[in-house]
């Protein structure tokens, strides 16, 4: 897509999202707006499923409801430094472009002072979305201008690519944001979004979900016997297992130190006790050793809780009844299954 269709396009998306807005009684603030223009433009399913979810209820979003979904989809801590430096790197670019003005490439006159006027509205604050606007604007200026100069259309157009650079980059720091750096596997952050988003929509259409919830077992012995780095290896050669286990929708996730979560779609109860059945004994009959010194590390066992959601029980519910599940693995001896009893509701 070139430049003239991203901006054709970022109007396109800013036509629907303002009407829709009023349509819905939201504020216009700059959060609301970015929500609005994401589910427009329809590129964040989970979005567009949330959004969806939220006003089937009431037909509109209050500023609570719209802020939490901001926070949920936008504003997480650990992005905001790179969306920062993203947005930084954005505004030195377009200052630095649009100064050619200053610089005598462009006569004076009309689209001289309208570029002057760009860089006056330009501040550090502003979100990648502005800038953009403000690019896009700038590229029209110089078109438009009678002294437009090719070496400041071509200045321009670099930059307009270079944003789109950025935004990928600012992309691909999201998509990290929710994976695991040891394993690999899908973090914590990226396990919660998913099971959300699945239960919610089981509430509607009854369709099977289940949650398996894996622990290594006496793993803090292991770490005592060998070393931090030994369990690491261990870690990354479960997390392997697990990856190839369970592939195509189902989420492989890493829960928290040594444990691990399972979300399978369109599974039943008795598949879901089958598929931890076989991984569990895949696991046990590992023959794993340090890779420094092929010493052997023995035999590593895994405990098992599985549970099937039941519509309506909730998020919490059902993770609690996986846990509970894994406990009861524990207790009974480690090693093994065990199946989640229905919720009480
Ligand atoms: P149990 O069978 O009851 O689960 O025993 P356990 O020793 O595995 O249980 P516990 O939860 O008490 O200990 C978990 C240990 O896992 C604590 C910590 O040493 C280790 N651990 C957690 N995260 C990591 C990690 O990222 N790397 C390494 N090497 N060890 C970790
Ligand atoms: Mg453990
Ligand atoms: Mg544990």
């Amino acid at each position: 897509m070139d430049n003239q269709e991203h901006s054709e396009q970022a109007a396109e998306y800013m036509r629907l999202a303002i009407p829709l807005m009023r349509k819905h009684g939201i504020a216009m603030t700059p959060a609301n707006y970015n929500l609005w223009y994401e589910y427009v433009s329809g590129s964040n399913a989970a979005l567009v499923d949330a959004v969806d979810r939220e006003l089937e209820d009431t037909g509109t979003l209050n500023a609570q409801q719209c802020r939490l979904l901001f926070e949920r989809f936008f504003d997480r801590e650990k992005d905001k430094a790179a969306i920062i430096q993203v947005r930084q790197e954005m505004a030195r670019l377009v200052k630095e472009v649009i100064s050619f003005v200053n610089t005598g490439v462009v006569s004076s006159g009309q689209s001289s002072e309208k570029l002057q006027s760009l860089i006056n509205n330009m501040h550090e604050d502003m979100k990648p979305q502005e800038i953009r606007e403000i690019v896009e604007e700038a590229i029209v200026t110089v078109r438009h201008s009678a002294s437009s100069s090719d070496i400041l259309t071509e200045r321009l157009n670099t930059t307009a690519r270079e944003i789109q650079a950025l935004k990928e980059q600012l992309e691909d720091t999201r998509r990290e944001s929710k994976m695991d750096t040891l394993t690999g596997l899908a973090n914590r952050r990226a396990f919660d979004e998913l099971l959300a988003r699945v239960t919610g929509f089981a509430d509607e259409n009854n369709q099977e979900v289940c949650l398996i919830f894996t622990d290594i077992d006496m793993f803090r012995s292991i770490n005592d016997k060998h070393g931090h780095l030994v369990g690491d290896q261990i870690l990354k050669v479960i997390a392997n297992s697990l990856k190839g286990a369970f592939k195509g929708r189902d989420l492989v996730a890493r829960y928290g130190g040594e444990e691990f979560a399972i979300v399978l779609l369109n599974t039943s109860l008795e598949n879901a006790r089958s598929l931890a059945e076989k991984l569990r004994e895949d696991i046990a009959s590992k023959r794993i050793q340090r890779k420094d010194t092929r010493e052997p590390l023995g035999t590593i066992t895994m405990s098992f809780g599985i549970a099937r959601y039941v519509p309506s029980e909730g998020v919490d519910s059902f993770m609690q009844r996986a846990d509970r599940a894994l406990y009861m693995s524990k207790r009974k001896g480690r090693n093994c299954v065990s199946e989640a009893p229905p919720p009480i509701i």
